[in-house]
């Protein structure tokens, strides 16, 4: 058990300082942890040992890998800061402060502010691997979720839905999403969890035997239609992926034909059309399901021909076709873009990293302004406004990040990290709630940001406990609570004290209001 060789078997050519960097920092977790046991009665070794399998098995480097090792050793054990800097580098300690820094963020319940709370998870990260860790660390504790306290379950999972997910998911890290959500859905929803499964038992074998016949037939047709290079495989649809679905199609597993999905993997795009053809030459395809995701690919990323075919004896099957990199891009997302050996040759800079022109991460997490139309033939591929926007809803801070886009052009992904996100503080409702404003805010902002009727009648306010004056500034991290009296008023005074334009317009609505009166 815990055998170093399961981890680096998973590096592609790893030279001997690799491995000596990753048996150092087994070595050192397994010595700061000592004697630790996890509630399970195991020892708190075996975490680690899974967190860094889990994250050599997103194709990650002997950093990152290290890093997972280390995790929890400044958090958790006698290990300084300094140590870790003198035995593993600037860089490791870069990583491992920054996942102990995420480690404090909790989520306390509330569905309004949920992107905020993303938000701040990837703003505080600074650098993916970051995230990526505690993607990582998170799947492990989910995996051993069983063995905590009942009531830290269900918060430990909706936290896990909510938050972690999501983000796997924006990051294009299908695998982590699916991972994530299936085993935090059990937690949450037990009675929907139980539902699905039921249903899926009633359907799994007829649809296996399908696909297995299936399969066999297409097997010879591509043969016949001299494509030789190629390999398919099932895969079956996430629980809660599925459970979302069935709510859409209220309930009615009949309408769901994705449930599972025959996969054929190509060697290049052309090939990719050539298998098109031969199935819909010999397979009648059901209407409206012919999806051509490689000339028009989803909003993140996504590339895959899919198409769902009657096979002839009932049977009614999704099929999906793509070249190994659009498998591996649609699997593992962002980290299929981060070649260790790419980090290596450039270990003093990790910006190198975060910088590279295919980590669309930061796009990725901004809530989409507008989608490519793959759904309906008429207006196929035409750019839609998403229906459910509404421009009131959308933050000030995605607003201004698109004209910031606009302007920065290519530059936009440097400048990013460094600049804007250094431009925004999160502070926190006294209930834990996340609020992002700019940068030199005030209590009056955060008032008015959070209802117009606190701003309107804002009395008082504590900082961290503290009572301070309402023209404090606000910093990161901050609790703030704000006390409003019914006969409280806005002043014209409080317009010198405010940075959005949110609260601007707010006061001077409210003086002007109480003048007219
Ligand atoms: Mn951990």
């Amino acid at each position: 058990m815990n055998d170093i060789k399961e981890i680096t078997s998973l590096l592609h050519d790893p030279s001997p300082s690799d491995m000596a960097l990753i048996s150092k920092a087994y070595d050192f977790a397994k010595k700061a942890h000592e004697g630790q046991d996890r509630k399970a009665g195991d020892p708190y070794f075996n975490h680690l040992f899974a967190t860094a399998k889990n994250i050599a098995e997103l194709g990650m480097g002997p950093t990152t890998i290290s890093a997972g090792f280390l995790h929890d050793t400044i958090e958790d054990t006698k290990a300084t800061a300094e140590q870790i800097e003198n035995e593993f580098g600037k860089e490791i300690l870069f990583l491992v402060e920054g996942v102990t820094k995420l480690g404090k963020i909790r989520y306390q319940g509330s569905a309004r502010h949920n992107e905020s709370l993303r938000k701040l998870f990837v703003a505080m990260s600074q650098d993916i691997r970051v995230l990526i860790i505690k993607l990582c660390d998170r799947l492990h504790n989910m995996q051993t979720l069983e063995h905590v306290a009942k009531e830290k379950q269900v918060r430990i999972a909706t936290e896990t839905l909510e938050i972690y997910a999501p983000i796997a998911y924006r990051l294009g890290i299908r695998k982590l999403n699916r991972e994530l959500e299936d085993l935090a859905f059990k937690y949450v929803y037990p009675e929907e969890y139980k539902q699905v499964i039921d249903l899926l038992n009633q359907h799994k074998g007829t649809e296996l035997e399908y696909l297995e016949k299936f399969n066999k037939s297409l097997k010879k047709e591509l043969a016949k239609g001299e494509v030789t290079d190629f390999h398919t495989d099932f895969r079956i649809k996430g629980l809660y992926s599925l459970h979302k679905k069935l709510k859409r199609k209220e309930l009615d597993i009949e309408n769901v034909h994705d449930i599972s999905a025959l996969r054929v993997v190509v060697p290049n795009i052309a090939d990719c059309y050539k298998v098109l053809g031969i199935i819909h030459s010999n397979w009648r395809p059901l209407p409206g399901r012919i999806k051509d995701y490689i000339a028009f690919p989803k909003p993140n990323g996504y590339r895959s021909l899919h198409t769902t075919i009657f096979t002839g004896d009932g049977g009614i099957i999704e099929v999906q076709i793509k070249t190994d990199e659009m498998y591996r891009e649609a699997e593992y997302g962002i980290t299929s873009h981060i070649s260790y050996k790419q980090v290596q040759n450039d270990n003093s800079k990790k910006t190198k990293l975060t910088t590279n022109p295919n980590l669309q991460w930061v796009k990725q997490i901004l809530p989409t302004m507008e989608k490519w139309n793959n759904d309906d033939p008429i207006n196929l591929g035409k750019k839609i406004p998403k229906r459910s926007l509404n421009l009131e809803d959308v933050p000030s801070w995605v607003k201004d990040l698109v004209e910031y886009q606009k302007e920065a052009g290519d530059e936009f992904l440097d400048d990013i990290k460094t600049d804007f996100f250094e431009e925004r503080i999160f502070v926190f409702t006294p209930k834990g709630d996340v609020i992002d404003l700019p940068k030199g805010s005030s209590i009056i902002d955060f008032a008015f940001a959070i209802h117009t009727d606190i701003g309107g009648h804002m009395a008082g306010a504590k900082v961290n406990g503290k009572f301070v004056t309402i023209n404090t500034i606000l910093k990161n991290g901050d609790r703030v609570e704000i006390e409003t009296k019914k006969n409280a008023k806005p002043s014209v005074k409080w317009l010198e004290h405010c940075k959005t334009t949110m609260a601007k317009r707010r006061i001077i609505r409210a003086v002007e209001t109480l003048k007219t009166k």
